[in-house]
């Protein structure tokens, strides 16, 4: 599905009732589609998670002409393709996005962001930092992608320490160490640098996105962008938006969740926003199921794998996460909501003191 203004002819990939740029009427237009003729998969392996699928597609468009297109989702013969409209692709090229931290995530998205086709400016405290994470980001793009491709990808990301690079950035996304102080001084350095067009996301996990806005002139601009570990395997982005963010922020943001590939849902600006919320006190039961000690940590998982469908047992997804971090998000929306369901159980608060804390450290729920 493509919906088209009718007045400035801005594109969405969702349906959207009325133009958020010029208020003008948007309707659903008709959109190419391709037939799948043939196809092979491969499975990658991939440590600690299920293989990914991984395809190449023989398409038939509605003239008769065939093309191959790769990707990471299985379909079936006579399955039917949307093409994404020419305009839609090169819009997307346009962007220009810069990622302040090139951790875990922040490299994530840099990644995603120049495979989409946007200009990525990645910034680091140190430049080494930044290099290493383009080096990891050069590694993991050439076990999919060929040398040709790659090296496209690579070039539209420019790594600096320089945040007057950002001044003609459509967005910056921050994905810095979880501190506020550092957050807040951070924004406003790009508030002084940036133009006034330049929307601000962050990548936080826990802390309010209203309270850090609170540094910027306009609060309208900041949003939350949540994405998920692994960025290029996860399909999720939470859109958090905070008692100030403007409705317009929130659209470009859906827009640019869309564009990246991902499923944007939009929430509030609430501890633990919807994942989170859901997923500790989950993990929190699992960790309190294990402690009665009537079932082995194989059993639940497998109980969790096989009952409820989960393609990870809640106690070896603890392990991944760190039950530290685990404990510290729990802490976080105890503290938020004053809800004894949400309060770290005993097991988990001993095996955070003992430094048993899961893969990071060799021993958790398993041994590594
Ligand atoms: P990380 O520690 O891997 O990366 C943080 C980066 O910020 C580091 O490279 C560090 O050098 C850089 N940095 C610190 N101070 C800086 C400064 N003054 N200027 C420039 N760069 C600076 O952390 P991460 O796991 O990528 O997490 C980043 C953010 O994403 C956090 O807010 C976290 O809550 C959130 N998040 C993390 C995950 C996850 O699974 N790791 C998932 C979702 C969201």
């Amino acid at each position: 599905m493509v919906f088209e203004c009718q007045d400035c002819h801005k594109k969405w990939h969702y349906d959207v009732k009325v133009c958020i740029f010029c208020q003008g009427n948007v309707t659903e237009v008709a959109v190419k589609q391709s037939t799948v003729r043939g196809f092979t998969k491969v499975e990658i392996p991939s440590p600690g998670h299920t293989r990914v699928p991984y395809c190449d597609l023989l398409l038939e468009d509605d003239q008769g002409n065939f093309q191959i297109r790769k990707s990471f989702t299985e379909y079936k013969l006579g399955d039917l393709i949307e093409e994404a409209p020419k305009e839609l692709k090169q819009e997307a090229r346009k962007r220009t996005v810069g990622l302040i931290g090139a951790g875990t995530m922040g490299r994530g998205i840099a990644q995603v962001s120049a495979q989409t086709g946007y200009q990525v400016i990645m910034i680091d405290r140190h430049e080494e930092i930044a290099r290493k994470s383009l080096s990891k980001i050069d590694t993991l793009l050439s076990k999919t992608t060929k040398e040709d491709v790659k090296q496209e990808i690579l070039g539209r990301i420019k790594i600096t320490t320089n945040f007057y690079d950002l001044e003609h950035a459509d967005l910056v996304i921050e994905a810095l160490t979880e501190d506020m102080e550092l957050k807040k001084e951070v924004m406003k350095e790009l508030e002084n640098e940036c133009s006034q067009n330049t929307i601000f996301a962050t990548n936080t996990s826990s802390l309010s996105i209203s309270e850090l806005s609170q540094v910027l002139e306009d609060q309208s601009r900041l949003v939350g962008l949540h994405f998920f570990n692994p960025v290029p395997r996860m399909k999720l982005v939470e859109i958090v938006k905070s008692k100030y963010t403007s409705d317009r922020v929130v659209e470009f943001a859906k827009e640019v969740a869309t564009e990246m590939g991902k499923t944007p849902v939009v929430t509030g600006d609430a501890p633990g926003f919807i994942v989170n919320r859901l997923l500790l006190p989950f993990l929190n039961e699992a960790i309190d199921k294990f402690s009665d000690a009537t079932s082995s940590a194989a059993d639940i998982d497998k109980a969790v794998t096989l009952g409820l469908n989960h393609p990870m047992g809640p106690l070896a997804l603890a392990d991944l996460i760190g039950l530290d971090v685990c404990k510290a998000i729990l802490d976080e929306l105890y503290e938020g909501y004053k809800d004894h369901k949400y309060k770290p159980c005993k097991t988990l608060c001993i095996m955070v003191e003992k430094g048993d804390l899961g893969r990071k450290t060799g021993k958790g729920f398993y041994k590594y």
